[in-house]
């Protein structure tokens, strides 16, 4: 019997009606003679509402009590949905992280150690189906503890490899992934297939339909995942290792933004081997995530400039620890901007073909957009621009490679 496992995102687990159209969704899977798991997030807005009350009860709250808090989002939507398939005289029961259990170490973005897959080996034996709240894990000595935010993709996904499904489906609010944001436009087209590896550079420069960490695991595993609406019944987008169906496709496959960065420009450097190293030791020690990196190259004895970029959640941090290496860092000016945006054209067809990033920057420079800085990727060209032009960039780049969906077809999708 084919097995999949089946995710439901928070807005589609929002309230009793929407609960109930789940259920209907999983009843015809089991009806279609598949063995099911579902994996559920917490109703929408619940996690935030949740994490607020820590921030209010506690500014440095402890991580262990974090997560206890918040993991019982997805504690409630998983029993719902357990008793209104029960409801509909299914064999239906919820399993907590614990009772599988689903093993974890560290609090607030613990990482998966394993699954224990008895109990469920047990429930697919029995005709049953398991609902499973996503986010949540549990630790050696038994603490909950959760997988860091939009975490129930990784639970999913893990659960799926853990349990040998064939398939993994997460249902969300929108239909598939798109060769870029459909809001800005609308010309965008939906794609049926993406790499794994395409699929982690859109979900990590913005495109947020899955949690990055989710689609590094299933590539690694080699799980497929398949990315649908639970509104509507149409196909969606799958995520496959395979680039041989993607042979006659377009060399781009879509064009990403990200807002949430920030920059800081160092000021002042010394020409002198170790400026650099002391700088980023200092923000990696500080647990900081740097992303782009330019420095330009001093004049013989003159001082030069390192621009790189942080999260903007990050950037408080990131002058502090800064602010502390001066001396040994040597710089003289730390300079900050939140107001930038970084737009990146990703494909696997870049592999094969030159020019990609020359014909990126020409389609800027026509449209008078400043680069702030650049980095790329074997099949991923980013720049940094000012945020005023993210909807500007993002058209023109959509258009120059190709990806505008014939107006016929946006009109009938409109
Ligand atoms: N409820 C959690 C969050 O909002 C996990 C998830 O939905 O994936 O981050
Ligand atoms: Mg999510």
């Amino acid at each position: 019997m084919p097995r999949i496992v089946m995710k439901f995102g928070g807005t589609s687990m929002a309230g009793i009606e929407r609960i109930r159209h789940v259920a209907d969704r999983v009843r015809r899977e089991v009806a279609n003679g598949n063995q099911v798991a579902v994996v559920v997030s917490a109703m929408a807005g619940e996690t935030d509402r949740l994490v607020q009350l820590c921030k209010e009860a506690a500014p440095l709250y402890d991580p262990r009590e974090y997560d206890v808090v918040v993991a019982s989002g997805e504690q409630v939507t998983a029993g719902l949905l357990a008793m209104t398939l029960q409801g509909m005289k299914l064999n239906a029961r919820s399993y907590m992280g614990w009772q599988l259990p689903i093993r974890a170490s560290g609090h607030a973005s613990a990482l998966i150690d394993g699954i224990d897959v008895a109990v469920l080996d047990r429930v697919f034996d029995d005709n049953g189906i398991a609902v499973i709240p996503g986010f949540q894990g549990v630790t050696s000595d038994g603490a909950l503890a959760t997988l860091g935010r939009g975490g129930s993709d990784t639970s999913a996904v893990a659960l799926a490899i853990a349990a040998k499904a064939d398939r993994c489906d997460i249902y969300t609010d929108v239909d598939g992934v798109y060769t870029t944001d459909p809001r800005i436009v609308p010309r965008a087209k939906k794609l049926d297939v993406v790499t794994y590896e395409e699929m982690l550079e859109l979900a990590s420069v913005g495109a947020k339909v899955l949690q990055t960490r989710s689609v590094g695991l299933a590539m690694r595993f080699g799980m497929p995942l398949q990315v649908l609406s639970s509104f509507e019944d149409l196909p969606g987008t799958m995520i496959v290792a395979d680039e041989g169906s993607l042979m006659e496709r377009n060399i781009i496959t879509g064009i990403a933004h990200d807002r949430n960065e920030a920059f800081i420009t160092l000021i002042g450097l010394p020409d002198r081997p170790g400026t650099v190293a002391a700088i980023f030791r200092a923000l990696a020690d500080a647990n900081i995530n740097v992303d782009m990196i330019v420095q330009s190259a001093p004049r013989a004895g003159l001082k030069s400039e390192v621009t790189f970029t942080v999260p903007k959640a990050s950037l408080a941090h990131s002058v502090d620890a800064l602010a502390r290496v001066r001396e040994t860092g040597g710089f003289e000016e730390i300079l900050t901007n939140t107001d930038i945006v970084k737009v990146s054209v990703v494909g696997v067809g870049m592999r094969s073909n030159a020019g990609i990033a020359a014909r990126m920057f020409d389609t800027l420079a026509e449209r008078q957009i400043n680069i702030v800085a650049i980095s790329t990727s074997e099949i991923k060209v980013s720049v940094l621009i000012s945020e005023d032009y993210t909807e500007l960039a993002v058209r023109v780049l959509h258009t120059a490679f190709g990806l505008d969906a014939p107006a016929a077809i946006a009109g009938a999708a409109a």
